[in-house]
């Protein structure tokens, strides 16, 4: 197996979650194999975890919410361990030397809740009947044991067993769903190098409804059979969409795109590796429920495939998607993304102006100013570099960090190349200070 680059963010904790992670190993692979049981909300099974050691290790940690653990092995071989504040601390028999391949295998058991943050909880999340996973940024401890951050990317198998009458839709391929006596078992592998955060999973009864054929990706709702309708109507569009990004961010970098339309109203639609959840107040057409089809599926792109190294770099993931919006409604003949940049430039002229999108801190990292002024960045590059070069900047970007993990520092060295003038006091202005600067055009 080749192994992965550290990146260049790899060696310190995450700024905004310093207790989230830990950054002295790096996992490349997780085997997930989980029961579940809806009614009692009940989560039982086993993480098994192929990880390299990047420093000596006589311990190391992993982040896991509040489970019943049974075993914990590291090479096959029992180890001692705590847990405590969401940490799972674990000493191997044998420390692990720097460079050192092993495995962790975690078991636990226990009711999977959200885990408690300032923009509501974030993890697993039990529904009327199934459950869905939202996890960014910090909420995929609330149902697997893993290294949260950003950063360290790995592949997936997924294998979870409920009862039968339930569809069970994770990141990935399907690859086999076997039934014995009255449960299913649904195996799901993710090949692309994932982020903890965008691993997902929801249970509930779901209809797939197929939106395309002709373009190479397959997309697919997973939706509450009485509104299979509906979705087939709002979602229309979808693969026009994926085609439209697909020309302009390069080709979709997964090989699948699912949408499941959760049965419950949901604040926000939220995006995971090759699926977006949304809710069902996200149905009903109207150009903001599309700019949100196309929100979340722009950061298959940026976020997804392109992964910031941490927190800090999170316009890189609203700023390019929120711009996608915009691309599109010019594209499929609406107001073009110039119309949008006036509007959010107006939006943001009335609005108290202390938010550093280059690092907005924690308190302000979802804040609907973030989004908005990413798009704004996204379009004063535009303009400075004009539309051809803009626009392969942008392919280009995707293309030369497909998979990888990026920050700020990278997309300004990337811009560079693209013009003779200097981009410095462009991306100063808009990125490194508060004050809202003059509208593009
Ligand atoms: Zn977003």
């Amino acid at each position: 197996m080749k192994s992965k680059p550290a990146p260049a963010a790899a060696g310190a904790p995450d700024p905004y979650f310093p207790n989230s992670g830990d950054h002295r190993y790096r996992v490349h692979r997780y085997e997930l194999a989980l029961d579940y049981r809806p009614g009692p909300n009940r989560l039982a099974g086993s993480a098994r975890l192929s990880a390299v050691a990047d420093a000596a290790l006589a311990e190391f940690a992993l982040d896991l919410a509040e489970f019943r653990i049974g075993r914990v092995l590291v090479d096959g071989r029992a180890a001692r361990y705590t847990h405590r504040g969401g940490k799972l601390r674990i000493r191997p028999a044998k420390a692990l030397a720097p460079g050192a391949a092993f495995t962790v295998e975690v078991h636990y058991a226990g009711n999977p809740r959200p885990v408690r943050s300032p923009w509501g909880g974030l993890g697993w999340e039990e529904l009327t009947e199934g459950a869905l996973v939202a996890s960014q940024p910090v909420g995929a401890p609330s149902w697997f044991p893993c290294n949260d951050r950003p950063a360290d990317k790995a592949t997936y198998q997924i294998a979870v067993t409920t009862a039968s009458p339930f569809t069970v839709v994770a990141s990935g391929r399907l690859l086999t769903r076997t039934t014995k006596a009255s449960s299913t078992t649904w195996v799901y592998e993710q090949s692309a190098p994932t982020p903890t955060y965008l691993v997902t999973v929801s249970v509930g009864h779901y209809r797939p409804v197929p939106l395309a054929v002709r373009p190479a990706v397959p997309q697919t709702g997973y939706v509450p059979e009485r509104l299979a309708a509906a979705f087939a109507r709002d979602f229309a569009r979808q693969p026009e969409m994926a085609a439209y990004f697909g020309e302009v961010f390069g080709p979709y970098p997964f090989g699948e795109y699912a949408v499941v339309v959760a049965d419950e109203e949901l604040d926000v639609p939220v995006e995971a590796q090759g699926v977006a959840t949304f809710g069902t107040n996200h149905l009903g057409g109207g150009w903001e429920r599309e700019r949100l089809i196309a929100h979340e599926l722009a950061h298959q792109w940026f976020g997804n495939s392109v992964t910031i190294a941490d927190w800090r770099h999170i316009w890189l993931n609203e700023g390019f998607a929120k711009y996608a919006e915009w691309l599109w409604s010019e594209h499929a003949g609406g107001p073009g993304a110039a119309v949008h940049a006036a509007a959010a430039h107006r939006l943001l002229a009335g609005l108290p102006q202390d938010l550093r999108l280059g690092d907005p801190g924690r308190k302000l990292m979802f804040d609907d100013r973030l989004y908005q002024r990413g798009g704004l960045v996204v379009h004063a590059l535009r303009r400075a570099l004009g539309e051809d070069a803009f626009f392969a900047m942008l392919r280009d970007w995707t293309g030369a960090n497909r998979h990888g993990v990026v920050a700020t520092a990278d997309l300004r060295a990337h811009a560079a190349r693209y013009t003779a003038v200097p981009l410095g006091p462009l991306f100063e202005a808009w990125l490194e200070r508060p004050e809202l600067p003059p509208a593009a055009d």
